[in-house]
């Protein structure tokens, strides 16, 4: 893939291999030369490598990002980038760094440049989770878009498989929700669609080979365009379900995601089949039963109980999903959102719109 860069909004973006090395040039276009670096204790690595990148304008790291970013941790850390005099932020890594990058800057107003390492997509969007005394708020704000982001393949190469996979189909759960989407737009739907479409051809090259360049290339282009239409339209069901089950149950993040896509997408499909005609042209076939094929085929875990839910908390998971109401594009209560619950626990294909 050729290198290109890309304005849109307050984001700038840096796509390629070999865009690492530009992080300094992007710092001083920010007027800034005392960067501090955020990652997490395990990309302590890569996080010195972004400060080697940085040369004199690295000012400091911190390498303690974790989690659903607990307001401690942020607040720790504004002290740390005080302290250290920071102009700028640099996040390198997944979703967690870049919420503790987007935290910082949120209460401080540093400018902040994003280098992921996972295909999240959190990096383009102006959402911010965050969590005090175990409760999760959501910020939705402009502020919380990063400046710049550096998407450089050659940083996810080391993703390993499960974690590849996982988080691919995280960032397609953005794009699959975004079609049907109450405030979506013409373009919005043409970088969802492309947005699946990459993501779809670097995970299947990714599961074959992970190693695969054109593969990587493509998942993280593809990451790009699922997480900016994440920052410009409204999620359903979908994503409220996941909310519930990582937010209430501890379940992970991607991998939820993964698991619960087939169900929500073939559950929505039997409504708007029109609006979802890019995943059955993307996938080819019907949305639900095409996703959960496409998810097994790469690797990729299909049942809540392989992720440790437990069966007892299905009646539990469904009454907090639905009590609060929102809207979504297909009518549900209680007992249908248990039904697609219970067959993601068991790991059975969505059933087709004529069952
Ligand atoms: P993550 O950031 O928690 O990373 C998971 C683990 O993978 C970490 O230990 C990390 O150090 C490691 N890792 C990351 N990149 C790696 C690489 N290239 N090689 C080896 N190890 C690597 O996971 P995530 O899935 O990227 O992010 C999930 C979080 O992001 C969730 O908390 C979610 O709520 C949030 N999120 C927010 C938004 C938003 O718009 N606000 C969007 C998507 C996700």
């Amino acid at each position: 893939m050729n290198h290109f860069s890309y304005k849109a909004g307050a984001a700038r973006i840096e796509f390629g291999r070999g865009s690492f090395a530009r992080l300094r040039d992007l710092v001083s276009d920010l007027a800034c030369n005392r960067a501090v670096v955020l990652a997490t204790a395990q990309q302590t690595e890569i996080a010195q490598s972004a400060q080697n990148h940085l040369g004199p304008t690295a000012a400091g790291l911190y390498a303690r990002a974790v989690m659903h970013t607990p307001v401690e941790v942020t607040e720790d850390a504004v002290a740390y980038c005080d302290s250290v005099q920071a102009d700028c932020l640099i996040s390198v890594g997944g979703g967690s760094t870049t919420g503790l990058g987007k935290a910082i800057s949120y209460r401080t107003g540093l400018p902040h440049i994003v280098v992921p390492t996972t295909y999240a997509g959190s990096e383009v969007t102006p959402i911010l989770g965050q969590t005090e005394g175990g409760l999760k708020t959501t910020i939705n704000d402009p502020k919380v878009l990063p400046n710049a982001v550096i998407y450089d393949p050659e940083l996810t190469d080391s993703l390993p498989l499960k974690m590849s996979v996982v988080s691919g189909l995280n960032a397609m759960a953005h794009a699959a929700e975004a079609l049907y989407a109450q405030n979506r737009n013409p373009i919005s739907t043409v970088l969802a669609t492309e947005g699946l479409s990459a993501m779809k051809d670097g995970l299947a090259l990714i599961a074959t080979d992970p190693n695969s360049k054109p593969g990587r290339d493509a998942a993280l282009y593809g990451a790009w365009l699922c997480g900016t239409v994440l920052g410009q339209v409204g999620m359903a069901l979908h994503h409220k379900i996941c909310h519930t089950l990582g937010g209430s149950f501890n379940m992970p993040h991607a991998e939820t995601h993964a698991v619960m896509l087939p169900h929500t997408i073939g559950y929505n499909a039997q409504a708007v089949p029109e609006l979802l005609k890019p995943i059955a042209r993307v996938f080819d076939g019907e949305p639900g039963p095409a996703l959960f094929n496409y998810a097994k085929s790469i690797g990729s875990p299909v049942a809540l109980k392989d992720l440790g839910f437990n069966e007892a908390d299905l009646d539990r998971a469904a009454s907090i999903a639905t009590s609060n109401p929102y809207w979504n594009p297909r009518p549900f209560d209680e007992a249908s959102v248990r039904e697609m619950l219970q067959n993601a626990f068991d790991g059975a294909a969505p059933p087709h719109a004529t069952e």
